[in-house]
């Protein structure tokens, strides 16, 4: 067993959300905690670096997600994964880690959180893994990524409303967007409907079964090409919601 003991809350967690970790899988989580961990000191990743709440809060949590999409087929084992303002990889990078054969390219406003990003994932040896700087506005306009995507993921970054024009611009039609949301979520998916319409997609909810507070993932169904006026610039999905 790699580490003596310092995953058990990763692999207690894991295990109870169905996703078994084999040894090079759970030497990676063991890699991506200790770069993250290093890195913390300089660049502010994530709110809390203890060792439990990155295995719970981060890894585990991620993989719930990812166990509960592969279980409903919004995820496939091969899909082309989007992951909108990553910041220190969350919830895609645990998803590829448990999923080797995703293609996964995240996507970070960030500079700072890019490079780390590049750093996680030469440690757990994830070359192929696409790491784009910008933001969600301006890279929903290029061609090589606007629809191309089975499914976009999105954890903590905006409000439904504003998040759906950040996220579905890049799925393809018939795709998938899915990030989980918390206590306001009933709140935040009737304040979107006017945005999910304008957008393209319909939504539908799903229980996350996580052991903190409890979560609700949205997944929004595309069926219809975004309008090309969308994703609005920079900041303006954030400031004015459709
Ligand atoms: N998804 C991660 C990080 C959440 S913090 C997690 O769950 O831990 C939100 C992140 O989204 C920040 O790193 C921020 O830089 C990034 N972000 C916010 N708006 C963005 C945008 N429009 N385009 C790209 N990244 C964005």
């Amino acid at each position: 067993m790699v580490c003596s003991g310092v995953l058990e809350p990763l692999f207690g967690d894991a295990r109870r959300y169905g996703v078994p970790l084999s040894e090079a899988q759970s030497a990676q989580f063991a890699a991506y905690l200790r770069v993250l961990q290093d890195w913390q000191a300089r660049v502010n990743l994530v709110g809390d670096a203890a060792s439990d709440v990155v295995q719970r809060r981060h890894f585990a949590e991620s993989l719930a997600l990812g166990a509960l999409l592969r279980e409903r087929e919004v995820l496939r084992p091969d899909a082309r994964v989007l992951d909108v303002g990553a910041g220190a990889g969350f919830p895609g990078l645990p998803l590829r880690i448990a999923w080797p054969g995703l293609r996964l390219t995240l996507l970070e406003a960030t500079a700072k959180k890019t490079a780390f990003l590049a750093a996680a994932c030469e440690a757990i040896g994830c070359p192929d893994v696409t790491i784009l700087t910008g933001r969600a506005e301006t890279l929903g306009h290029d061609r090589a990524l606007r629809g191309q995507f089975d499914l976009v993921l999105a954890r903590a970054v905006a409000p439904l409303r504003s998040l759906a024009e950040l996220m579905l611009p890049f799925a393809r039609v018939g795709g998938r967007a899915a990030t989980p949301k918390g206590s306001r979520v009933t709140q935040e998916l009737t304040e979107a409907q006017t945005a999910l319409a304008a957008l393209g997609a319909r939504a539908v909810t799903l229980p996350l079964p996580v052991s903190g507070a409890p979560q609700t993932v949205v997944v929004m169904i595309k069926t219809a090409a975004t309008p090309a006026e969308y994703p609005r610039k920079d900041g303006v999905p954030r400031r004015s919601p459709l």
